[in-house]
């Protein structure tokens, strides 16, 4: 018989259904058991007599399927709480059946509640159980329906979503690259991307004016409660576009998403205002203030945006670096003193920052899409390697239209609309702070032949390994 998912049991009443899913929690009544059953759609109270066969053996997570009748609960025992009206109604049971029972000791975790209290390297060694409670269930589904909006909305506005590739070349961008040894080229490195940048910008010298990617980045940095070595960027690039522009369409997209999928959620201030770095930094010490007049409502965004950033910053050893990226261009006004190498600590970018709730949420800028620009960053920073680049300086000089973009920290922004304290909240398969799967057991040692296959030796061996961890 065709399944019915727990949602539609009120659709039923008085009918015959077949249910599939998990035995969520069971109580004993006497003569009666009572099980939540439970599937991707909500959860459904299902009473088995004592005389059903094994109706006694069902613990909590074994996957069953029952066949019964739906009836309405009697007045006294309904459940208002339960989504969909799923509260008024019960399954008879008239057969049922184990499809996978618990073996030995039963769920280590409790998988009813917000998951708060319990251990969070327990939860993520058993993100698989983890993952069932309701919350985290909730938080990917909505970010399912963020990504799945932006899409549209995008699609909607002729951008074109492409991917990138991962296995690529190490660029400045501020980070440490992950590297990923070449095994044809002995002693050559793939880097992970720390963001599509050149990507997309060669994308607008391909001539495809709108891209967009739901991209995974990749930074090797110490992981912080809002940081994770793979996180994701909603990663966005315009051709012939002043900052003005892209700034209207981010905060179009950033409105539609609060406005149709958080209805209860209230932006502070629309258009979101604009403060110069100069005057965060005076009033707020900070470039990313959290401009909420009320800290306690939950409901509460402010979003705001921050221009007008300084473009270089002196390092530790008396040369400059760049404070967001390489690639950006100066505001119009400093183009020439770029050029000019004069005035360096002077220079304003173009770059633009999104901030939410005391947070950055994204950042972006209109490029150099000239070479001379991009040539003039690079020997102010004083780069290595700028005939690294060269494929940028070509290309620049091969109909380069003028173009920006931005990316978005799309954890960052689920995070703060689930009210969850941290992005491993809204992350599938989080990493520890220390960077690992303690699920895969990853980062892990590998076989002596796959290192002499890759022409690698091992100097010196992880302290965990060492000490038998
Ligand atoms: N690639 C930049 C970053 O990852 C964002 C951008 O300028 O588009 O921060």
């Amino acid at each position: 018989m065709e399944r019915t998912l727990a949602r539609d049991i009120p659709e039923r009443e008085g009918k015959e259904v077949t249910l599939k899913g998990w035995a969520d929690t069971r109580r004993d009544h006497g003569k009666l058991v009572f099980i939540d059953l439970r599937d991707r759609s909500g959860i459904v109270q299902v009473v088995l007599k004592e005389e059903i066969t094994n109706a006694g053996e069902i613990r909590g997570e074994d996957v069953i399927e029952v066949r019964g009748i739906v009836k309405a609960r009697p007045a006294g025992m309904v459940n208002e709480k339960l989504p969909h009206r799923l509260g008024y109604y019960e399954v008879q049971v008239t057969s049922f059946t184990f499809l996978n029972q618990i073996r030995g000791e039963g769920i280590p975790i409790p998988i009813q509640g917000d998951g708060y209290e319990v251990n969070e390297e327990t939860r993520m060694l058993l993100r698989y159980l983890d993952l069932r409670r309701a919350r985290l269930q909730k938080n990917l589904r909505h970010r399912a329906n963020i990504t799945q909006f932006i899409r549209n909305f995008l699609a909607e506005r002729d951008f074109t979503e492409i991917e990138t590739p991962i296995l690529t070349k190490s660029t400045p961008e501020g980070a440490r690259d992950y590297l990923v040894p070449s095994r044809i080229e002995k002693g050559w490195f793939y880097a992970l991307p720390q963001s599509p940048q050149q990507y997309k910008q060669l994308l607008m010298v391909a001539g495809f004016e709108r891209y967009f990617q739901i991209a995974r980045c990749f930074r090797d940095e110490d992981t912080r409660g809002d940081r994770q070595p793979e996180f994701t960027q909603l990663d966005l690039e315009m051709s012939f576009v002043e900052r003005e522009d892209v700034m209207a369409l981010n905060e179009e997209v950033l409105i539609a998403i609060v406005e149709k999928l958080y209805p209860e959620k209230k932006i502070q201030e629309k258009p979101f205002p604009r403060l110069t770095y100069a005057e965060a930094m005076e009033k707020y010490s900070t470039d990313r203030p959290d401009l909420r007049n009320d800290k306690n409502d939950p409901n509460l965004l402010a979003f705001a945006w921050i221009v007008d950033f300084p473009f270089f910053e002196k390092t530790d050893k008396g040369g400059w670096t760049f404070t967001h990226n390489p690639f950006s261009a100066p505001k119009e006004e400093f183009m020439e003193d770029l050029l000019a190498r004069k005035n360096i600590g002077d220079i304003l970018t173009s770059q633009y920052d999104v901030i939410l709730n005391g947070w950055e949420i994204g950042g972006g800028s209109i490029r150099n899409h000239t070479a001379e620009g991009l040539i003039a960053v690079l020997n102010i920073i004083g780069h290595k390697d700028p005939q690294g680049f060269k494929h940028m300086f070509d290309a620049l000089a091969r109909g380069a239209p003028p173009h920006g973009g931005i990316a978005w920290g799309l954890d960052r922004l689920v995070m703060i609309l689930e009210n969850e304290p941290n992005i491993r909240e809204v992350i599938a398969f989080p990493k520890t702070g220390d960077g690992r799967d303690l699920m895969m057991r990853a980062p892990s040692e590998v076989v002596k032949e796959q290192l002499d296959e890759l022409g690698l030796e091992i100097k010196k061996e992880s302290a965990k390994k060492k000490n038998g961890k």
